[in-house]
């Protein structure tokens, strides 16, 4: 077995009805809390009351930054860090997707260092541990980045999309309450939920991965694979939602301590440029030709995976069950409705070189078992282009 160290300080809260600890988990950080989401519509607005009662009964003052968008910018960001210095905010509570969760991070970092969130990214600057205190309460199934060292931020004026990524953005807390989750719409909750998936295979092929991160990882997919397409049709599926939780939080961790590989580095380039393309859509886009193009390289995870999606696999050799996922990913996006091709999505045919080079810019295409020249990299776009309507 190989060497490995694992960390994770986030505290995890997780269960149904946990959601009204919130208030008190705050004030053991802050007594002046920024609360950082998306603006309120009818399904999440009761919650949005519910939490602000709960820091009030602790003695937090709350100031409501409600300006986040899915993907977020720069300038939500920015908008956020006025309300924090403006609230002399001293911890600040993600609530939400992982758009409110990682601007709640950046905002914490912002307002408290000098210049924009986007100079601390991951091969500029850290940020340091004047970073505020960040909560994070998930309500999506989800990024992981309620325990995850990640902020994805949109930087509109290049079209670039990246991430802070340190320790100190890491939340103190995260709590995973599954009755927040009953009210995600199903293509949300189909694409937060292959989200998930990709979080956990890509770590279990990465090199960083290790058998601590092996074991979440193949939990985590089981319970993707066991739960999406029910909970996809019928979201008041509480049992359902419950499973798809615990696998966010698992495969959160798995990232957290191994990482992502290409088709992360493409669904980041494919947010970048084309922001109306949800994260775990993008991901859908890329997966079943990015497991063509690897199986290969990476036989045994890939057999695991084939077996997984096709139990008829359960006997047959290694090889056969690797190949075996390719057909198995793509019977499974068709079952929650993500069988789709660039085009479908409206990304100009013309612009794959351009998208080549920008999935080449963060290094996680590099931590793939195959690793691709910018050649192999604008072919694999290619056949991820034609429509599959
Ligand atoms: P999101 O946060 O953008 O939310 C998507 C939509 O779901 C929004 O319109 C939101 O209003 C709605 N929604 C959220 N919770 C709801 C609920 N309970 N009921 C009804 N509607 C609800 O989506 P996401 O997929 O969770 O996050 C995507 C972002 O996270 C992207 O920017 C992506 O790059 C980033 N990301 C971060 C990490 C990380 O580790 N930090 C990992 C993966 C992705």
């Amino acid at each position: 077995m190989k060497n490995f160290d694992y960390y994770q300080p986030t505290k995890i809260a997780y269960g149904c009805g946990r959601l009204s600890e919130v208030g008190k988990i705050v004030a053991q950080y802050g007594k002046r809390c920024l609360l950082v989401s998306v603006p309120a519509f009818p399904e999440i607005e009761p919650v949005y009351d519910k939490v602000k009662a709960l820091l009030q009964d602790a003695n937090v003052a709350v100031a409501h930054f409600d300006g986040v968008i899915p993907n977020p910018t720069i300038a939500t960001i920015n908008a956020g860090t006025n309300v924090a210095k403006a609230h002399r905010a001293d911890v600040v509570l993600g609530l939400g997707g992982g758009s409110s969760m990682d601007a709640a991070k950046a905002i914490a970092v912002e307002a408290t260092h000098e210049g924009s969130c986007w100079d601390y990214l991951f091969y500029k600057q850290a940020p340091t541990e004047k970073t505020l205190p960040i909560i994070a309460v998930t309500t999506t199934s989800g990024t992981g980045s309620h325990v995850t060292q990640v902020a994805v931020v949109t930087n509109t004026a290049e079209k670039d999309k990246s991430a802070l990524y340190n320790d100190n953005i890491l939340p103190r807390v995260a709590v995973v309450d599954p009755e927040l989750m009953l009210t995600v719409p199903p293509k949300t909750t189909a694409c937060t939920g292959f989200d998930v998936f990709a979080h956990a295979f890509e770590s279990f092929i990465h090199p960083a991965g290790s058998p601590y991160t092996d074991l979440l990882a193949k939990e985590a997919m089981t319970l993707v694979v066991n739960n999406l397409p029910s909970v996809v049709q019928e979201g008041s599926n509480l049992e359902g939602r419950k499973a798809l939780a615990w696998a966010d939080t698992l495969s959160g961790l798995c990232i957290k301590s191994a990482g992502v590989t290409l088709p992360h580095g493409i669904g980041m380039a494919i947010g970048g440029m084309y922001p109306h393309v949800a994260h775990g859509e993008a991901l859908a886009l890329v997966y079943p030709e990015f497991m063509r193009y690897t199986f290969r390289s990476a036989v045994s995870q890939f057999a695991a995976a084939g077996r997984l999606l096709n139990p008829d696999q359960e006997a047959s050799p290694d090889e056969t069950a690797a190949e075996a996922s390719c057909g198995g990913i793509e019977n499974f996006l068709k079952q929650i409705g993500l069988w789709k091709g660039l085009k479908d999505v409206a990304v100009p045919e013309n612009e794959l070189d351009q998208l080549a080079h920008a999935s080449m810019v963060l290094p996680d295409y590099k931590n793939n078992p195959r690793i691709a020249g910018y050649e192999e990299m604008r072919g694999l776009l290619q056949s991820c282009y034609a429509s599959k309507r």
